[in-house]
């Protein structure tokens, strides 16, 4: 089934941009979009987001063959109830949430009767809200999607080449599996972030305006993801617990391998791992999912 008529719920960095993109790269998709806050929905419909911003949900998932989610992971199970009596039978539903085994769950118990199939773009900033998103989010990025087993291969199929049309690269994983990769690559960095930027706003020795002065020397880089969207991360922390919590105790380990090579004056292997880290960065730039100007290249966005 080719996917015509779009249905976006919640319209910010994610919502808007799939809104954008569908415009830039999939002109004859008609899109409508929904949010629950009138200040977003105005800003929506000033940006031109989506063709049409609705003031309710009902109105605006009533023809769409697709709706997506673009709500906090924790929002999915009552934005999806609130669609249930509006949806058409044969729609596929879908989401963008970063965390996915306990979206699942949380989508089926809303609406039993549909085919759900979630996904996760792997693209964002720190930014949020409706003036955050752009067109060219999710070009060359990772847009996981984790069906269920046994989920309905044709709209599979359509989800993956809508993705594909916005300019993503699609792969199909087990939602267990999503999760712990993610909580490697995103949410456990996210976290650190959060916990070294809070230790240095608390440092009584080093005052605050010497940490914001001297920031430049690494710490800069950890405040712009400590900036990330306070609702959207305690939200996926609280629906990835197991996964985080798995890896969280691999990384306390390894840090507590790390101090006891620095007290003992261990220089090789702090060497080893500081050489073996250079050549991952190397790995990212290599496979296009970072850019080696010293900006990151994201002069535009960030
Ligand atoms: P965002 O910019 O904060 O936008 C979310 C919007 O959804 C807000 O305007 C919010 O309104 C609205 N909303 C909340 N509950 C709603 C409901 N029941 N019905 C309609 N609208 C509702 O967030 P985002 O960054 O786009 O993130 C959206 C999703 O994408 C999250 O699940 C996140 O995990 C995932 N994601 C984010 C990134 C990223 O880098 N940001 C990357 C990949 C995936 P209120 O402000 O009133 O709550």
């Amino acid at each position: 089934m080719s996917i015509q008529n779009v249905a976006i719920i919640g319209l910010g960095l994610l919502g808007g941009s799939i809104g954008l993109a569908v415009r830039e790269h999939a002109p004859d998709v008609t899109t409508c979009g929904f949010d629950r806050d009138a200040g977003v929905r105005a800003a929506a419909r000033d940006r031109g987001l989506v063709g049409t911003v609705c003031d309710n949900a009902a109105d605006a998932v009533r023809d769409a063959d697709l709706i997506i989610l673009c709500v906090p992971v924790g929002a999915m199970e009552q934005a999806a109830s609130d669609l249930s009596q509006h949806i058409r039978p044969n729609a596929i539903v879908s989401d963008v949430g970063s965390s996915k085994q306990s979206v699942a769950e949380a989508l089926s118990r809303a609406l039993p009767d549909h085919t759900i199939i979630p996904a996760h773009p792997v693209a964002g900033t720190e930014q949020s809200g409706p003036d955050a998103g752009f067109s060219s989010l999710f070009s060359n990025r990772w847009c996981i999607l984790t069906p269920a087993d046994g989920a309905e291969k044709g709209a599979v199929q359509s989800l993956s080449d809508f993705w594909t049309k916005l300019g993503a690269n699609v792969e199909l994983m087990d939602a267990a599996h999503h999760d712990l990769v993610l909580a490697v690559t995103s949410h456990i960095p996210h976290l650190i972030a959060f916990t070294i930027v809070g230790t240095a706003s608390d440092l009584e020795e080093v005052t605050r305006s010497e940490v914001i002065k001297y920031s430049a020397g690494g710490f800069r880089d950890f405040t712009r993801i400590a900036a990330s969207d306070p609702v959207m991360w305690r939200d996926v922390f609280l629906n990835n617990k197991g996964a985080v919590l798995e890896m969280l105790g691999r990384f306390s380990e390894d840090l507590t391998a790390l101090q006891r090579a620095i007290r003992s004056g261990d220089g090789e292997t702090l060497h080893d791992l500081f050489s073996r880290t250079r050549a991952i960065r190397r790995q990212v730039i290599e496979q296009g999912q970072d850019d080696e100007r010293p900006d990151f290249g994201r002069e535009d966005h960030t």
